[in-house]
């Protein structure tokens, strides 16, 4: 065991070291006299045990204990020596502190000392090895093994820990959003280990990009969120995401040969888009999924109009799944007037939703959203069989005669799938 004695007097280091002589469990003891060369000895040296008088004359024995315990990179037990009898609050104080006992001058024998060490250099192993184990579980708990940034979880506290700041200091967090585009192709057509090499450069490429002190995570899957703190425009929020979609568009060499990617960002930003870190990610989820929409690869930021579709979508959503849409949908009636004559010769049929909150909404408002949700091609066969019955009022009350045409507007979605089923049937009949 090699043992660092500190204390001023040198009566009482003689009288520890008369002490420890006999059982030769310790090989070599280095003296310091004050606090000041003890902390130099310590940052120099390598010692199991630091045996510590309580009253140094050059500093408080808390700060040098702390400044012992809490080194970078040298660790060892330490064991105070007092003078003092009886003083539970200091010997509390300085357990708490990281000291592993607390001795009394005048009781010191060699049995008692050997064994007071002996305990202090196991307690202090264990100490070392529990709290390498609860960093390796907080690293596990807060990071992603695989590319090394922090993971959804510890996002999530960054975000929050981004927001309270910028409130203090009224200032404004950007949060990035981004997801790989059409990744899945990538692991079906080349395996997933080389999704996940690329995962991997993907994130050192993040990092590249970045500036010090924002956060680069992966969320999971292809998604990765980056924090930006201090944002003086949104312009400069724009140009990050700029860079971040040129910087994944180079190449990424692997084993020789080249993959290129493109990547999806959608912006939100605090505290103009959220007022919190849950609406600030869905706000950029949000703007994100717009991206995927308007055909990838690209950046958009959250807006008003955004949430507002995506209200509408939800509730169209509903509706749909409830039945209720269709008794919503009114079919208006365009006339077709011949160029001639200036007669009404017919009629095209266009469809209108009367929503439930907004009013009366043009297709450009929900036409897209239906044919998504996959429902468009019932919805378009269900309004052409209004329209007939329609036209077919209108001939038996002699409104209109047999001359009389109605259009109607078919989705791609509806002529693919009657293209499929003519093309399946076993006589062609087109
Ligand atoms: P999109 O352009 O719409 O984003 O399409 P995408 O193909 O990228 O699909 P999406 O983002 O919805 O799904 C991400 C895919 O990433 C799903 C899964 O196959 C794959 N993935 C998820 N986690 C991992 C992983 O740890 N490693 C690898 N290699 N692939 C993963
Ligand atoms: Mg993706």
């Amino acid at each position: 065991m090699r043992l660092l004695l500190v204390d001023d007097d040198e009566l009482d280091r003689m009288a520890v070291v008369r002490v420890l002589q006999s059982p030769k469990l310790i090989k070599d003891i280095v003296h310091a006299s004050t606090a000041v060369s003890a902390l130099k000895l310590f940052d120099e040296g390598t010692f199991d045990v630091v045996l510590l008088d309580y009253r140094l004359p050059d500093m408080e024995c808390l700060e040098v204990l702390n400044k012992l315990t809490q080194h970078a990179n040298k660790h060892a037990a330490v064991v105070i020596l007092t003078g003092m009898v009886n003083d539970e609050a200091i010997e509390k104080e300085c357990i708490i502190a990281g000291a592993q006992d607390f001795l009394l001058k005048q009781e010191l024998s060699q049995r008692h000392l050997t064994k007071a060490l002996v305990h202090a250099q196991a307690r202090h192993a264990l100490n070392q090895q529990l709290m390498e184990t609860y960093a390796r579980l907080k690293y596990l708990a807060e990071n992603d093994p695989m590319t090394g940034l922090s993971n959804r979880h510890y996002f999530e506290d960054h975000l929050r820990t981004a927001i309270a700041r910028a409130e203090r200091f009224d200032s404004i967090v950007g949060l990035l959003f981004l997801d790989i585009d059409n990744f899945k192709l990538i692991n079906d057509s080349l395996g997933h280990d080389t999704g996940d090499q690329i995962l991997q450069q993907v994130a050192a490429r993040l990092l590249n990009v970045i500036r010090e002190g924002d956060i680069v995570c992966r969320l999971g899957g292809d998604e990765f969120a980056i924090i930006v703190h201090d944002i003086e425009t949104e312009t400069s929020l724009a140009t990050l995401a700029q860079r971040i979609i040129d910087n994944l568009r180079i190449p990424i060499t692997l084993v020789q040969t080249q993959h290129f990617i493109s990547c999806s960002i959608g912006i939100s930003t605090y505290p103009n888009c959220a007022q919190n870190a849950e609406d600030m990610l869905k706000h950029a989820d949000l703007a994100m999924y717009h991206v995927k929409r308007m055909g990838r690869n690209g950046f958009h930021f959250f807006t008003e109009a955004l949430q507002d579709r995506v209200m509408n979508k939800i509730v169209l959503e509903q509706q749909l799944r409830s039945g209720n849409l269709q008794s919503q949908l009114l079919l208006y009636y365009q006339p077709v007037i011949n160029a001639k004559d200036f007669n009404v010769c017919g009629a095209e049929m266009l469809v209108r939703w009367n929503h439930p909150l907004r009013g009366i909404l043009p297709p450009s408002e929900f036409l897209d959203d239906i044919e998504e949700l996959g429902f468009l091609s019932a919805i378009d066969i269900e309004n052409m069989h209004l329209a007939c019955r329609q036209l077919a009022e209108w001939r038996a009350s002699g409104l209109v005669d047999e001359s009389f045409v109605l259009a109607v507007n078919a989705s791609e979605q509806l002529i693919k799938e009657e293209i499929f089923k003519i093309s399946s049937s076993p006589i062609w009949t087109i």
